[in-house]
């Protein structure tokens, strides 16, 4: 193994959105900096984000912005306050894109290309003079007990004062990131808390989701029928899979259901697909398309609410004749139906694992890490950043903000 010249001011693990803004934040203040990539190109899992588009960060005031990551949101105000996502606008427009929120909300490029995004930070980072080095997987940090000293790949060792890990989850590992930090950061004494698969598709024990495949329902209420956690809900666009459910409102409330799913097997789970109506507007809705057409089947009134392959399976679920009207119906089917509109049960019994995981919920405990500096408790000179860091938001340009202003504040390089 070769020893490669020492006296890099940092080396920076990991490609990504955090890794690529910790080594140009140290760069610009003229920091020697080498950064280490173990794919053959930089920024990979960036070029797949948001559909290819990139959905930058959103523009929410901070305090709203933290407050979707959950209970330990706050923890993100430093990073927040030194980059929220006008300084990110701005760091962009500085390198030569332009970004724009189309609904007011989320951020893309204007060019509405992720390339845009690599290509602007690999040439900012050439122009500051970091060295990048792809091919290059980090297999162990080096320390004297107290502070950072450097890495080993399975080439080489390079020494350095600082050390940024921004090695990101384990969701999209041919993107990647397969958990590596997680590795390096138990090696080196740090607590990492339980890894979840989170923003991903959910199987259900439900066969009948089968034959509503592709039916995209908007609005879907979605809440855990479990008496601790009835708190638990959510609303969005859903689509039916072969096996089960996906689309917004499901890649968000995954990252609640994926802990629950490894504790406790199944998830039931109760579905509005009325757009939030309950009994009684269901019941009004229905008696106001009977009075304009008195024959009208049931299949074709529950069709006024929703796509005609779901409206057959509730109707037989609720073991209603299609056919008839609702009136011919036994009055027992009939209040079924209805109460199957307002909360149709579904059960979640599986998922693809991290293959199809959009970001990983959980990370290296926080506890561990000095939210001012994002540099380690336990080692000095090591930092950590973006999805290595337990901390994750729902879809909507979260997760890259967070990476971005993590990233910027640990490539201060602050003691
Ligand atoms: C398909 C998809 C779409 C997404 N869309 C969006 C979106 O539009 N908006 C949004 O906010 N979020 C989105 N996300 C989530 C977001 O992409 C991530 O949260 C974010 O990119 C994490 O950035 P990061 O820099 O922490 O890690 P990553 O981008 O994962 O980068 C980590 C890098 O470290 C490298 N690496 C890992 N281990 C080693 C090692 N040992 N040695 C050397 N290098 C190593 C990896 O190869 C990788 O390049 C999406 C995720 C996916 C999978």
């Amino acid at each position: 193994m070769k020893s490669e010249k020492s006296g890099y001011d940092l080396i920076v693990i990991g490609s990504g959105a955090a890794g690529m803004m910790a080594a140009i934040t140290a760069a610009r203040a003229g920091r020697s900096v080498l950064l280490l990539e173990k794919l053959s190109k930089i920024g990979a899992k960036l070029k797949a984000t948001g559909g290819g588009r990139c959905n930058l960060t959103n523009t929410l005031d901070n305090e709203s912005f933290m407050a979707r990551f959950g209970r330990d949101g706050k923890f993100m105000m430093p990073a927040l306050d030194a980059f929220d996502h006008r300084a990110l606008m701005g760091f962009f427009k500085e390198i030569g894109v332009e970004s724009h929120a189309p609904d007011g909300y989320r951020v893309f490029p204007v060019t509405h290309s992720s390339q845009t995004i690599i290509n602007a930070m690999r040439d900012e980072m050439e122009r500051l003079g970091v060295e990048v080095r792809c091919g290059e997987r980090v297999v162990t940090l080096e320390h004297n007990g107290e502070s950072v000293t450097g890495v080993k790949t399975p080439h080489a060792s390079y020494s350095a004062e600082h050390v940024v890990i921004a090695t990101g989850g384990k969701g999209y590992p041919m993107l990647g990131a397969e958990g590596d930090g997680y590795l390096l950061a138990e090696a080196t004494g740090h607590k990492v808390t339980p890894l979840y698969p989170a923003m991903m598709p959910l199987k259900l024990k439900e066969k009948w989701v089968t034959n509503c495949r592709a039916d995209t329902i908007a609005k879907v209420e979605l809440r855990v029928d479990m008496k601790k956690y009835k708190k638990l809900h959510a609303t969005g666009d859903l689509i039916f899979t072969k096996e089960g459910i996906r689309g917004p409102v499901v890649l968000d409330f995954s990252r609640e259901i994926t802990p629950l799913l490894a504790k406790y097997d199944e998830v039931p789970l109760l579905a509005n697909f009325t757009k939030g109506m309950n009994e009684e507007q269901i019941r009004a809705h229905f008696k106001e398309a009977i009075r304009k057409s008195p024959d009208i089947d049931t299949l074709t009134l529950v069709r006024t609410l929703l796509p005609e392959s779901l409206s057959r399976e509730l109707i037989t679920l609720a073991s209603c004749d299609p056919a008839l009207t609702l009136a011919k119906q036994q009055g027992s089917s009939r209040d079924r139906l209805i109460k199957l509109l307002v909360a149709t049960p579904l059960t979640v019994n599986g998922h693809d694992g991290f293959k199809m995981a959009m970001i990983t919920r959980g990370g290296v405990h926080l506890k561990e890490i000095d939210p001012y500096t994002m540099q380690s408790r336990r080692l000095g000179g090591l930092y950590f950043c973006g999805e290595v860091v337990n901390l994750d938001g729902p879809c909507g340009g979260y997760n890259l903000q967070w990476s971005f202003a993590s990233g910027y504040l640990a490539g201060q390089l602050k003691q």
